[in-house]
């Protein structure tokens, strides 16, 4: 009788002793095992050209599935792989995710473009680009349909960065600075990237129609943005007014929860379907190559 009793008790304890570990690893030894075990999923954001209110294409939005089946948001982990070294892996496996999960739509729908977001040392070091580069071979994915999307914060290196940035374009991406207006980056600063597109931050979006102080950054934004010849999104739209404001001042395309939340790929490909039946299909956009 002693003997099973003590094959549980080894067991259990061998279950604690895991537990524990599991439970006490560092977040960035937590990170690693995450990427080891390949625990991220992507969500896909759509984007809508205002004017017609057809499909451009998704932002992939990275979230971290952990193993007891909570979600985590990026937001929680990004800065601590940022600040770990451990965030190019991340970004290599979004790509491998976004290239699975959307082959077959992005090769048989051309004007549909899916949007990845960079972190400062995908930039700076640009090895991200020869990553993106062998995994989008014999795919028959245009370079064309994947944008790179890059924060201010990722420009700490801006001479590493107006390289790669270069690079990207020349091998068809386009690129656009996220979060706009969030950060220090000036109008001269700007002036000097290879860009195609801002994305306007939430924030000034939800100014629209409120504080008129603040809703006239926006307009400036806008202009800025279509006097230097660049594309712009609006982030974080809600309402049919902002909808509404953004379409009459030109702004070209936008994403929010008033058009979708962020879905998983098999609701994107749905989503972009339904749209595509009642829009009709996206004329091609070219972006401007150095
Ligand atoms: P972001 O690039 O500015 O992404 C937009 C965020 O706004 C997303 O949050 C999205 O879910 C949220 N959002 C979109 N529309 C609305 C709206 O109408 N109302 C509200 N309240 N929120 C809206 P999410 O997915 O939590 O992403 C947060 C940030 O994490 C992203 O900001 C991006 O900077 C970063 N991120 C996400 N995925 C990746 C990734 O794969 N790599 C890197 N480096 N960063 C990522
Ligand atoms: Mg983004
Ligand atoms: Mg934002
Ligand atoms: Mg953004």
């Amino acid at each position: 009788i002693f003997v099973p009793f003590g094959g549980f008790m080894a067991l259990f304890i061998i279950g604690i002793v895991y537990w524990m570990s599991r439970e006490r690893l560092s977040p960035k030894a937590e990170l690693d095992l995450a990427i080891r075990n390949r625990e991220f999923i992507v969500h896909y954001q759509p984007i809508v050209e205002l004017e017609t209110g057809i499909c451009f294409g998704a932002e992939a939005l990275v979230r971290w599935l952990r193993p007891d089946g909570t979600l985590v948001r990026p937001d929680l982990f990004i800065p601590i792989a940022e600040e770990t070294g451990l965030i190019m892996p991340i970004t290599n496996q979004v790509v491998e995710i976004v290239i699975a999960e959307l082959k077959s739509l992005l090769v048989n729908e051309r004007t549909l473009h899916i949007a990845i977001n960079l972190c400062a040392e995908d930039i700076t070091t640009g090895r991200i680009l020869d990553f993106l580069d062998g995994k989008l071979q014999s795919t028959g994915i245009h370079r064309e349909q994947i944008w790179l999307e890059i924060t201010e914060r990722g420009l700490v290196d801006i001479d590493a960065a107006r390289v790669t940035l270069r690079r990207a374009r020349q091998a068809g991406h386009a690129v656009a600075i996220d979060d706009f207006g969030t950060g220090y980056s000036s109008l001269q600063y700007l002036q000097g990237l290879p860009i195609d597109a801002l994305k306007i931050d939430k924030s000034f979006v939800d100014t629209i129609g409120k504080d008129s102080a603040t809703s006239s950054v926006i307009l400036h934004i806008i202009t800025m943005s279509q006097e230097l010849g660049l594309l712009s999104t609006a982030e974080g739209v809600e309402t049919e007014d902002q909808a509404a404001f953004l379409r009459a001042r030109g702004v070209n395309f936008a994403q929010g929860w008033l058009f979708s939340r962020p879905l998983p790929a098999k609701e994107f490909i749905g989503f972009h379907k339904n749209n595509k039946e009642t829009f009709g299909a996206a004329r091609e956009i070219v972006t401007s190559a150095d």
